[in-house]
């Protein structure tokens, strides 16, 4: 080992580019080091002391070998070294690594110098760049690029790199199949290159927008691709402080289709397929915009299909299904494309006819409609016919609005079906009439049973053969002081329909219960009579009505066989669960129940069977027949030979003559009511009647 003052000496000997070591010593971000021919460090700035950790003191004298080279290295660098002093062989710069200090490797760019000083020794000076930092860098920018590569692999999404002005610089597609051209038809080109031009155009204005308003931006468009129409949603950003702008494009038809359905579904009646009531008034209203602004005619079409109710009943809800989609289509197949269809509800249409010249062209096309329905439909190999009824409305002179319209179209429907179904009727004056009149009807009713306007009358009941009286059918007038007497075929249809029927339906049992204990009690209570109270559809939805009538019965202790309720077979066929839960505890409670108008409407001997009735009421309309028509007469004996192999008593309605009473007995039948003995009539004079009627 040298001495240290040797070392110095030598050291000393060999320190001669003092002005090259200044301006080592300056710059401190490259690590310079010398060494004699011996390599022992006789510089090193304090860029080496940085990147190696040995300060100048350490360094100084120590070997190059023993201080930054790894073990592996050490040979191969004594050689290389002495190969360049000795044989002139230069070492080239290149990169390798080093060790520091603490043992830790150092990736340098290390370049070398060789100089012959004064003293015909060589020194040999080490260029050493820390390339940690650059390493780092290119780590976390092939990292950076795997990530994207695997980002862009695992999203659907197609990503465009582009230029301000729209040239696609790269592109990324999981799935390139997804492109709507050749991939590498993208690169340098703009979207107007490759894309349609409505598509293109919007990248173009979407694009601008970006660029002004510097903020993510987002479209919808539309593709015809080879496998069908998609649909893509593009976001459009601009890349901060770069004139570049980044596109992504995600593929949304399923997305789009859900919505579609969704939209289709709020709009579209899902069994026909056609306008639903809401998009129907909604296409009415825009139709009378329009038909304002070209000053222009239009038509509102009220359809509904004759006894549909009854198909459905009798021949099964699939049947009726049916029955609607091919009703649907005969009536689309006979309108124009800019006319709608829609299903209201139910077996209710409307239809709108626009830019029609008169009433001629809305009447022709009704014909049309009303006539195509006169072929049968064929369902299930089996013909059926089913008629239709139709209300026109007009637009201007029928009303300007849509609830006008459609009121009054409606109006005009049920005109038509009182001719008789299977025909039309035009909206009239007269109709408006009526409207108003039953407007006025609602409002008036609306208050009288506070204003103590209604009172029951009674009809008496007679025994056919006995003719002893057996009870009453309570009947409703009112007596309003601005209308007048309305009768009960006016104002129950309408109270119905407002459900005003409900409390005004729970006076008439409180009235004629009440009545009927003022009754018996007047006869000392010789006589049982019974009472019956008619009850219309609305009524069974009132949830409160059993118990209401039970209270009744126990308050006045009447007996509830004493207590007839009459329902006609428009209860029946209202459809409500809950009426055949209610027949059925009416008839446990003992309470009467008795078939209203039978032979008016669709007369089903089943609901006879399947409900618990105790009484059938012939129509009037039958009886009035019997005299003169030998068909109503042998009906009505089929009639009542049905009812009572069924267990039923059978009450003629509207007796008016001798002869008809004479008939009756005949027939068999067991109870009448009528004018021929009595119209209804106000309570007092009831037992008025009756007293005398039994001396
Ligand atoms: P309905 O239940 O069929 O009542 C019988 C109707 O025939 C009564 O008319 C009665 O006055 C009438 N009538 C009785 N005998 C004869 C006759 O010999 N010849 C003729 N031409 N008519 C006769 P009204 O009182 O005008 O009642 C009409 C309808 O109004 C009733 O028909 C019933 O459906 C309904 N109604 C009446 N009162 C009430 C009520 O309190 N509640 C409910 N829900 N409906 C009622
Ligand atoms: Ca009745
Ligand atoms: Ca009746």
């Amino acid at each position: 080992m040298e001495s240290e003052q040797n070392i110095n000496k030598l050291i000393h000997q060999y320190v001669i580019n003092d002005p090259l070591h200044q301006l080592f010593d300056a710059i401190d971000v490259i690590s310079v080091q010398g060494y004699d021919q011996n390599r022992r460090v006789i510089y090193w700035n304090k860029g080496s002391e940085q990147l190696y950790g040995f300060t100048e003191e350490e360094a100084k004298g120590k070997r190059l070998e023993d201080l930054i080279i790894p073990a592996p290295m050490r040979e191969v660098v004594i050689n290389a070294h002495s190969n360049w002093v000795n044989d002139g062989i230069e070492i080239p710069a290149s990169e390798i690594t080093l060790q520091c200090k603490n043992g830790t490797s150092v990736s340098v760019f290390s370049s070398h110098v060789m100089f012959t000083n004064q003293y015909n020794t060589k020194q040999m000076y080490c260029i050493d760049i820390d390339l940690s930092d650059v390493k780092k860098a290119q780590a976390d920018a092939s990292f950076n690029e795997h990530m994207l590569k695997t980002i862009f692999g695992a999203i659907p999404d197609l990503f465009f790199l582009m230029e301000n002005d729209g040239t696609i610089l790269q592109y990324h597609a999981s799935n390139e199949t997804d492109l709507y051209t050749e991939p590498k038809q993208f690169i340098g080109k703009k979207m107007g290159d490759v894309l349609p031009a409505d598509v293109a155009k919007k990248f173009e204005t979407y694009i601008s927008l970006v660029l002004e308003k510097e903020e993510m931006m987002n479209f919808k468009y539309e593709l015809s691709m080879p496998h069908g129409d998609v649909f893509f949603e593009a976001r459009i950003n601009k890349i901060a402080k770069h004139n570049q702008l980044i596109v992504i494009i995600r593929d949304i038809t399923e997305q789009h289709k859900s919505d579609e359905l969704i939209r289709h579904q709020a709009y579209y009646d899902s069994l026909t397929l056609l306008p639903n009531r809401f998009l129907s008034l909604d296409r009415l209203s825009q139709l009378l915009i329009e038909a304002q602004r070209n000053n222009e005619k239009a038509a509102v079409l009220f359809l509904d299909l004759d006894d549909f109710k009854k198909i459905n009943d009798s021949l099964g809800h699939e049947t009726g299904d049916k029955l609607l989609i091919d009703s649907a289509q005969r009536l689309q197949h006979e309108l124009r494309k800019e006319d709608t269809v829609g299903r209201l509800g139910g077996d209710e249409f409307i239809i709108l006819l626009r830019d029609i010249k008169d009433h001629h062209s809305a009447l022709r096309i009704t014909e049309k409609l009303l006539n195509n329905f006169r072929t049968p439909f064929k369902i299930e190999n089996r013909e059926l016919v089913l008629t239709t009824s139709i209300g026109v409305a007009i637009y201007p002179e029928n009303g300007t609005t849509v609830s006008d319209l459609l009121r009054n179209a409606d109006t005009a429907m049920y005109q038509a079906k009182s001719y008789g179904r299977n025909t039309y009727s035009f909206f009239t004056k007269k109709m408006n009439a009526i409207i108003q009149r039953r407007l006025l009807i609602e409002d008036q009713m609306r208050s009288a049973l506070e204003r103590h306007e209604f009172e029951l009358y009674y009809q008496p009941q007679f025994d056919v053969k006995s003719e002893a009286i057996v009870g009453a059918e309570a009947l409703l007038r009112w007596h309003n002081p601005i209308l007048g007497n309305v009768t009960p075929d006016e104002f129950i249809p309408i109270a119905e329909n407002t459900g005003l029927i409900v409390p005004i339906g729970k006076f008439v049992m409180n009235q004629a219960v009440h009545f009927l204990n003022t009754w018996q009690c007047s006869s000392k209570c010789k006589h049982k009579y019974t009472m019956a109270v008619n009850l219309s559809p609305r009524q069974f939805r009132d949830v409160g009505l059993l118990s209401f009538i039970q209270n009744l019965l126990s308050e006045t202790n009447i007996d509830p066989e004493r207590l007839e309720l009459e329902i006609t077979e428009g209860v029946l066929m209202s459809c409500h669960t809950n009426v055949v839960d209610l027949l059925t505890e009416i008839a446990a409670l003992g309470i009467n129940l008795s078939m209203d108008d039978f032979g008016t409407g669709y007369s089903s001997l089943s609901y006879l069977r399947e409900y618990p009735f105790n009484v059938l009421k012939i129509d009037r309309s039958f009886i009035d027949g019997i005299i003169l028509n030998s068909e109503d007469s042998n009906l009505v004996r089929a009639i009542v030979a049905m009812s009572h192999s069924l267990g039923l008593k059978v009450v003629a309605e509207g007796v008016e003559t001798q002869e008809q009473h004479n008939l009756l007995k005949e027939l068999d039948c067991d109870f009448m009511q009528g004018f021929y003995f009595s119209k209804p009539i106000p309570a007092a004079e009831l037992l008025k009647y009756s007293s005398e009627y039994l001396k």
